[in-house]
């Protein structure tokens, strides 16, 4: 005789995942109970949780502007603050242009560019072939590989916006994320060097060579990195960026575009 044991209740649930220190345990409770096929395999998912495993991780998705986006164990996950980003992505790519997502982890943000401009073409990459095999259920064409090398070259000149969400937690500064980010996460998506800016700085070198004259160049960074990064994206023939922040007023990232040279 099979026993299957019953599904323990949204808050009982709850009350072990705030027990554990989960800032928002009636959220995660719902998404855990949704994931589980039955009281087992739910027992196996709070506890993954419950360790601090990230959400996404133990559930297989996260939401990314309102859609489900896959990450498998290992890679790094859509963060909100990312969806600026993205918005702004969206808003600078023609109907029927071309885009690359740069350091694409799970793909979320090129799989909301496909999704909201389905005329255009994006691809993507990713040294971590996690990642890409992520992305890749989320429907984005993605290339393993750094940056802008592994694209295909008849791309080379023509995009019209490169994104990327590159690692840009200076070495130092890794220890003060938030224990699921710095227990789990896989270290090369978040580690930007000494006041991390390694990564970014090579974005904005590819970024030179992939886009069009007047195509539009968005990085995701924080804290002082925009001032860190105004001498060579003027070298590399960028204009002036406009600084891009969340509702508390803390830099979320960059936006500009490549002048004519
Ligand atoms: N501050 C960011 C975060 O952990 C850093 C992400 C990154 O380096 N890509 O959410």
């Amino acid at each position: 005789m099979r026993v299957t044991r019953a599904l323990p209740s949204a808050a009982v649930v709850a009350s072990r995942l705030a027990g554990a220190g989960c800032i928002a345990p009636a959220e995660e409770a719902a998404e855990l109970l949704a994931a589980a096929t039955d009281g087992a395999h739910l027992e196996e998912l709070v506890a993954r949780r419950e360790q601090g495993e990230p959400l996404a991780w133990v559930t297989g998705y996260t939401r990314f502007l309102g859609r489900k986006v896959r990450v498998q164990r290992g890679v790094y996950v859509p963060r909100p603050q990312t969806e600026i980003l993205a918005l702004r992505a969206i808003a600078s790519l023609p109907a029927h242009g071309i885009a690359a997502d740069l350091c694409t982890g799970s793909g979320a943000v090129a799989a909301a560019l496909l999704a909201e401009i389905p005329g255009a073409r994006v691809v993507a990459t990713d040294i971590d072939p996690a990642a890409c095999r992520s992305a890749t259920e989320n429907g984005v064409e993605v290339y393993l590989g750094h940056l802008g090398d592994p694209l295909p070259s008849d791309l080379r000149g023509l995009l019209d916006v490169v994104v990327a969400v590159p690692p840009y937690v200076p070495t130092d500064a890794l220890r003060f994320l938030p224990t699921d980010a710095r227990d789990y996460e896989p270290i090369r998506a978040l580690d930007g060097g000494h006041d991390g800016t390694d990564v970014l700085v090579r974005v904005v070198r590819a970024a030179s060579r992939l886009l069009r004259p007047g195509g539009t160049l968005l990085l995701e960074l924080g804290g002082d990195q925009d001032a860190l990064l105004a001498g060579i994206l003027t070298r590399a023939g960028f204009q002036q960026p406009t600084r891009l922040e969340d509702a508390e007023g803390d830099l979320r990232g960059i936006q500009t575009v490549l002048l004519d040279r």
